[in-house]
């Protein structure tokens, strides 16, 4: 069996919302706007750092997306998010602060890891290079809102930036974070990642693999007003048996399991 960040991450969310995706096979939709275009925007980056024309990547990506029945949120429209990708681009182009050598190997890295006889471990990078000079790994996020720096170090525990330090051995790491907002910002995200957070995730990787294998889905979302996960959850109508929410936000693909690591180049 090959395990992800995010099949980890789906199990320690909640177990029963686990058993949905990767047992039964029930899927998110692909239409979530902000998501698609948070690929055709990946996309553009890589022909910046390719040395090709990447607004005309983030057209052509975008454009393909048009007419799948996009689903967009915050008043966000399909023409708002290309003027937006496209600023944003400008923006990094001018900021300049990021370098990557031989893009064609340094973009998208795959790396796998052991972690028992039978299962692996697989991540996909996006990218390795250097910020402002200094090496270290880097990851493209999109979102229409600033991600927090307060307080201080609050970086180092993001459990994906541990996960990807774990599997490279990379200790220092950096989000370049993709604001698309009014005036559109570029963040530039940097911490360390010690020896011990990444020895720690490599058990808290084990473990989560035993308790799967011990098929433990026992649902904990935890309800706690007014943060109450399950209503974010794209699950919900399994959970409540509600088939309308099911057919809103859900296909179901049998045999899905063994090709869970694909969703590491989804999210
Ligand atoms: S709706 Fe709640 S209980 Fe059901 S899978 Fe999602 S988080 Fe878990």
């Amino acid at each position: 069996m090959t395990y992800s960040y995010t099949q980890i991450s789906h199990y320690l969310t909640c177990p029963r919302r686990y058993r949905h995706r990767y047992l039964d096979g029930w899927q998110e939709k692909d239409t979530r706007a902000a998501m698609l275009f948070g690929r055709a925007f990946e996309r553009a980056l890589a022909a910046y750092f390719l040395r090709e024309d990447a607004a005309a990547a983030l057209f052509r990506e975008w454009a393909a997306c048009r007419n799948l029945g996009l689903r967009y949120t915050n008043g966000d429209t399909w023409d708002r998010m290309l003027q937006q990708g496209v600023q944003l681009l400008d923006r990094f182009c001018q900021d300049d602060r990021v370098r990557i050598r031989q893009p064609r190997r340094n973009l998208q890295i795959k790396f796998t890891r052991a972690v028992s006889e039978k299962n692996d471990f697989v991540a996909y990078v996006d990218a390795i290079g250097r910020l402002d000079g200094a090496r270290c790994l880097l990851e493209w996020k999109t979102t229409s809102s600033r991600y927090s720096e307060e307080p201080d170090g609050l970086l180092s525990l993001d459990p994906q930036l541990v996960c990807y330090s774990w599997i490279t051995g990379i200790a220092e790491v950096a989000q370049v974070v993709f604001v698309r907002k009014r005036l559109v910002e570029v963040q530039y995200l940097r911490t360390t990642i010690t020896d011990e957070q990444r020895r720690e995730f490599g058990q808290l990787v084990e473990d989560t693999i035993r308790r799967i294998e011990s098929a433990q889905f026992l649902p904990h979302s935890g309800i706690r007003f007014p943060q109450n996960p399950c209503s974010s959850c794209p699950y919900i109508g399994l959970c409540l048996g509600r088939q309308d929410l099911v057919e809103a936000a859900l296909v179901r693909r049998p045999g899905a399991e063994d090709l869970g690591w694909l969703d590491e180049l989804t999210y």
